[in-house]
């Protein structure tokens, strides 16, 4: 199963790095940005559909 730590969008955080934030690059007609969530570094993303191989 991969996991959020195995996933491009996630940044460990330096203090913890069994957590980390998702960043996902998000795009709507006018302009692009970024959100970010919290997440933890063993989640399981088969269900994420944003989830990129590093
Ligand atoms: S929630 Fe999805 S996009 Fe975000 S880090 Fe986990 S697998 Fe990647």
């Amino acid at each position: 199963m991969p996991k959020c730590e195995e996933c491009k969008n996630f940044f460990p955080w330096e203090d913890n790095p069994r957590k980390g934030d998702c960043v996902e690059r998000a795009v709507d007609p006018r302009q692009a940005y970024y959100k970010a969530k919290p997440v933890n570094a063993d989640q399981d993303s088969a269900d994420c559909s944003s989830f990129q191989k590093k």
